[in-house]
């Protein structure tokens, strides 16, 4: 309430938490307990994050680290950025946000559109890079005398959801929440949240982190994954892996891990069935909740977050032509499609020597050559498929002895092939080949297979 009477906030910083409880009435299981999404994208920048950065911009001005007309500088996936750009506009600041290429490019038009300066880094580089997201951002607060907001390790950002996202959920259901389900990207949301819950409850309520499969928090092999804003990535030339200490692992009593499918149709149907358009993470998220909620009894109560509106991934998870792309939708065709006639495929590390190539004993003729991951689980994601091996002439060359076992695979490799998703027409395949003589064929991101530019087997 402002000072003339009138209800309204004094600004649109007043607006920031406070979201609704909102019941998911035909997804969840109905013999089990309620589930209540946490509607976060309610909030004025569109995301969870508004609470974390008005926190922590409010924490340091009152330390003095952030003065009258100073400038702040984070790296972030984008809505700490547009949380950030909010406080900003109303308090003065100058604002700079380095964003991974990964990121959305509705979450950078956003942000130009209050005013930031965007700076794009690629995503894909060692911790220890320059180029590297945090540490762009450091040496940009640096040289320039700003204030690095730095979410990950700023205890302001779990505060922020220790004193407002926490007990709103307990307020809300009036005590009587039993299970929390969260994300965890910095880990501000389910650290904060989770511990309140915890101290109020005596212990009562379980904490359950959702992650993407390949994340290492849920224990996945650190290699690329489609949902933005969550879990943790590990480049293969990350040498020291540093967690955030934002995130405090003593609280969270699970991790589950969910794959980038179930995470992205389980947004999708939200849309369509609840009326609920939310981000990828909201899938993940809510993935987790519905596979807990069918473990419970009716009695219990489970609140998940939901962090962001799906508006930012129009072009992404809610594209189908994107999706298709990836091998994440096979739907009905008259049209024969890649399925019809992939063929398998093989993998092995650029690290590979002949005599492991040799010993491989893996079917097809063309091999993906991938980036070495030490724990590499299943098939490689499309981001780290660097050539293709050419099995044949390797085998040739053996066979003539014109190849050495302790020799690298190098000379036998080949540049990368296009890609094309698993529920392609074979029409829109063929179409995406170019020069290439085949492409590789994609489930869920991952090259499962290879596509043949004139398969002789193929059906016309
Ligand atoms: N989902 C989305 C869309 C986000 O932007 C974030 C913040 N990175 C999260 C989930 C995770 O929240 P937190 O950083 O508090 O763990």
């Amino acid at each position: 309430m402002d000072g003339t009477n009138v209800e309204a906030f004094d600004s649109v910083l007043e607006a920031i938490g406070g979201t609704p409880l909102i019941r998911l009435a035909r997804v969840a299981p109905a013999a089990g307990p309620p589930v209540y999404v946490k509607a976060e994208f309610l909030n004025p920048g569109g995301s969870v994050k508004d609470r974390a950065a008005l926190s922590m911009v409010l924490a340091a001005e009152r330390s003095g680290e952030l003065k009258p007309g100073g400038h702040i500088v984070e790296g972030t996936s984008g809505n700490t950025g547009i949380g950030l750009a909010i406080v900003a506009a109303q308090r003065g600041y100058r604002l700079t946000v380095v964003v991974p290429d990964k990121s959305s490019r509705e979450k950078t038009l956003i942000l130009q559109a209050y005013g930031a300066e965007v700076v794009v880094t690629p995503g894909a580089v060692p911790r220890e890079d320059p180029a590297h997201v945090s540490q762009l951002a450091r040496r940009i607060a640096e040289e320039s005398g700003g204030w690095l907001a730095n979410q990950y390790d700023n205890p302001a950002n779990p505060a922020a959801h220790h004193g407002g996202t926490g007990p709103e959920i307990w307020r809300q259901t009036r005590g009587r929440v039993t299970h929390f389900v969260a994300g965890i990207g910095t880990g501000g949301t389910i650290s904060g949240t989770g511990a309140y819950l915890k101290e109020v409850s005596e212990g009562r309520i379980r904490v359950i982190g959702t992650d993407p499969d390949h994340s290492v928090y849920s224990g996945g092999d650190g290699s690329p994954y489609f949902v933005e804003s969550i879990g943790h990535y590990r480049h293969p030339g990350t040498a020291e892996d540093l967690w955030p200490q934002s995130y405090h692992r003593d609280v969270v009593d699970v991790v589950e891990p969910i794959g980038d499918r179930e995470s992205i149709l389980t947004a999708r149907r939200l849309a369509r069935e609840e009326g609920l358009l939310l981000g990828a993470s909201a899938g993940t998220a809510v993935a987790g909740a519905l596979r807990l909620a069918a473990t419970l009894p009716p009695d219990d109560l489970v609140v998940v977050v939901v962090p962001d509106s799906g508006r930012s991934y129009l072009s992404k998870y809610y594209d189908d032509e994107w999706l298709r792309g990836f091998g994440f939708l096979e739907d009905e065709h008259d049209e024969p499609t890649v399925a019809a006639t992939a063929r398998a495929c093989s993998w092995l590390p650029s690290t590979a020597s002949i005599g492991d190539a040799l010993d491989h004993d893996g079917p097809g003729d063309r091999w993906a050559v991938t980036v070495p991951r030490p724990g590499a689980a299943g098939p490689p994601a499309a981001a780290e498929v660097t050539g293709t091996l050419d099995v044949p002439r390797l085998r040739a060359a053996a066979a003539q002895h014109r190849a050495r076992r302790s020799d690298p695979i190098t000379d036998y490799v080949g540049p990368a092939l296009p890609t094309t998703g698993l529920g392609e027409t074979r029409r829109a395949a063929t179409a995406k080949l170019g020069q290439a003589p085949a492409a590789w064929v994609l489930t869920d991101g991952r090259v499962t297979g290879v596509f043949e530019a004139a398969d002789p087997a193929a059906p016309s």
